[in-house]
Formats: structure tokens, C-alpha cells, sequence
């Protein structure tokens, strides 16, 4: 948790493990605020700042590529 004045919010490091993911882009269609894109075959966190941390992706995914670490 992070303060900015009045304002609280939570700020997520997202990873993705490139050598485990195997690009079946279920973290693309699960995460509803569009934190992961596919490039060249596996999945890149390009919207961390947009992360719910609601371990839709961390749940889904196959091959536990990924990770969410609260910053
Ligand atoms: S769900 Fe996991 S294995 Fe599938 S594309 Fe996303 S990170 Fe890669
Ligand atoms: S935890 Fe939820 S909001 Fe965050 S990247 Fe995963 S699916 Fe998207």
C-alpha cells in the first residue's frame, strides 16, 4: 500500500517467467484490465500499473509462468 496525499492505492510487480511461459495466452483472455499482450509467442506484463490482484492469471496459468509481488 502506497499513500500519495489523501489517496491509498496498491502498486503490483507483475513477471512473467519467459522460459516457463508457453505461450497459450490464457493470461491475455482471463485478466479483465488488459495487463498482458502476446509478443512473439509468450505473454509480457505490458499494463502492470492496471493490475487488480485478483489472481485470475496466477491461477490460470499452466505453468505458473507467473508472479504478483505487492511494491
Ligand atoms: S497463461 Fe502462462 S503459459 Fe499461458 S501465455 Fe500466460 S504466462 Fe504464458
Ligand atoms: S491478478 Fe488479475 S488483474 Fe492482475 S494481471 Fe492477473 S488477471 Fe490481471
Amino acid at each position: 500500500m502506497r499513500r500519495h496525499g489523501p489517496v491509498e492505492y496498491e502498486v503490483f510487480l507483475i513477471g512473467v517467467d519467459q522460459a516457463r511461459c508457453v505461450g497459450c495466452a490464457e493470461c491475455v483472455t482471463i485478466c479483465s484490465t488488459g495487463v498482458f499482450e502476446m509478443q512473439g509467442g509468450t505473454a509480457y506484463p505490458v499494463r502492470p500499473e492496471s493490475c487488480l490482484n485478483c489472481q485470475g492469471c496466477t491461477g490460470i496459468c499452466p505453468t505458473q509462468a507467473i508472479t504478483i509481488t505487492e511494491i
